[in-house]
């Protein structure tokens, strides 16, 4: 390999990386070319694989190999055609995205002006909690002791789900959803009518005994746990440090009986991020580790258009060194993922960071819906108690003949006809992601043939 360089026709030092046995042409030259030195590459096609200059790349015995520019690796021989060689690693969740690409069914029934259901719900299945996490959002959301979905109004909603062809649940609520005995029969049950679920809960009153019904069932279970230490649990959680070690026996125990039965329901750890909790990052991600758990995520904290949790956003950008320490214990067996787009929102234009959007209407209410934990169905999580948009309530009508009714579509008619997204909604809402997707999809930029 000549390294050596060479002063080129413009007099400056070029170094070429050409390997000293390929053939070079003659009269090199083209007029614009900076070096002087061009392979032959008429001559290399029937250059052998065997050639010293491959000697450590992945060119199976006898490749005919028609250019030779070595970058600096023998991996990076460009023109060897052997085939992919998968250096991308697989994205194994999106946590920092969304999916719509994979339902391009309900968007082209939505651009026809077709009635459909949902693809994804988030509903609570209570209106209270065991706990009083200082992040909590719900405590804007009307909380109301012992509220919760009746059993019978739930197992009647989960049938209209497969029924209309919902493709997942997330218990994923106002209340805690472990609070509500029918959690486990309507997980059973969904999975029976080909609904998926998942689960966020703090896992504390999980039923042991009942675990390996909601692992067999569910497509996830997210315990909601912003702390590493007993220390940390108290003062995020306000809840005891015997509490802390109760929850780690509860998860190792999930793993365990996850691992016995093969079962692909995966387990993981959600950080909600506030300030209070910057000293918990690493003692978290180190749980993880330690408990078995599929994946540890960290997203933002979501507060009201009245900032009514009074998060410091601009505080975020403090955290990034121990976020991408976090990010480096990720293994294909441990999934470290940060939700960056939105965590780094504190960081990204001015506009953006005060709550400004990159899209002006919001179209995504009809694709992913929300369902408070006392049976009410709204387009949106941050409008539960807005009367204007409540749709119907699950105790009182079959959740078929609300999708398909008038009152369910005139509803998300408004939301796009009359909130101003930049000022009127909740920061970094569930929607936001499939909302940008949808709104490049209506506004297309020109000659969009020209892929
Ligand atoms: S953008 Fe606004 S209206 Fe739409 S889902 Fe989010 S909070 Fe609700």
């Amino acid at each position: 390999m000549k390294d050596q360089g060479t002063i080129n026709r413009f007099g400056h030092y070029t170094q070429d990386l050409v390997p000293d046995d390929v053939p070079l042409a003659e009269r090199p030259g083209h007029k614009l070319r900076t070096s002087t030195v061009i392979v032959d590459r008429a001559k290399l096609t029937t250059h052998p694989a065997e050639n010293e200059s491959f000697q450590n790349g992945d060119a199976p015995s006898g490749t005919q190999v028609n250019s030779v520019v070595d970058g600096g690796g023998a991996t990076d021989i460009p023109n060897l055609f052997s085939g992919p060689s998968f250096r991308n690693p697989r994205e194994r969740f999106r946590f920092d995205g969304h999916k719509m690409v994979y339902h391009l069914d309900r968007v082209l029934a939505w651009q026809r002006g077709e009635r459909f259901a949902p693809i994804h719900i988030d509903m609570g299945l209570t209106k209270f909690c065991n706990t009083a996490c200082i992040y909590c959002y719900a405590v804007v959301q009307n909380m109301t002791k012992g509220t919760m979905i009746q059993r019978e109004a739930l197992l009647r909603y989960i049938e209209d789900c497969g029924r209309l062809g919902v493709r997942s649940i997330g218990f994923i609520g106002d209340g805690e959803p472990t609070l509500n005995p029918a959690l486990y029969d309507a997980t059973v049950l969904a999975k029976k009518v080909g609904v998926d679920t998942g689960m966020g809960t703090n896992g504390l009153l999980l039923d042991m005994d009942r675990a390996e019904d909601l692992l067999s069932s569910m497509s996830f279970m997210r315990i909601n746990l912003s702390a590493g230490t007993p220390e940390g649990f108290q003062k995020i959680h306000q809840s005891s440090g015997r509490n802390f070690h109760l929850l780690k026996d509860k998860i190792r125990e999930l793993v365990r009986l996850k691992k016995r039965l093969n079962l692909k329901c995966t387990i993981g750890l959600q950080m909600v991020l506030i300030p209070e909790c910057f000293d918990q990052i690493i003692p978290e991600a180190e749980l993880g580790l330690e408990l078995g758990v599929d994946y540890f995520v960290i997203k933002q904290c979501a507060d009201s258009e009245y900032k009514e949790l009074g998060i410091d956003y601009s505080a975020y950008v403090s955290a990034e060194e121990p976020l991408r320490q976090v990010e480096k214990l990720s293994t294909p067996e441990y999934v470290v993922q940060v939700k960056w787009n939105k965590i780094g929102a504190a960081g990204n234009t001015s506009i953006y960071s005060s709550g400004i959007r990159k899209y002006d209407i919001c179209y995504g209410t009809p694709f992913l819906s929300q369902i408070s934990g006392n049976g009410k169905v709204y387009p949106c999580g941050p409008f539960y108690n807005k009367e204007r948009f409540l749709i119907g309530n699950i105790h009182n009508e079959s959740f078929y003949d609300i999708v398909m009714g008038d009152r369910y579509w005139e509803v998300h008619a408004d939301i796009a006809r009359v909130v101003d997204v930049h000022k009127d909604c909740a920061i970094g809402c569930r929607q936001d992601y499939i909302n940008k997707f949808l709104w490049d999809l209506q506004n297309p930029p020109d000659h969009i043939n020209f892929i």
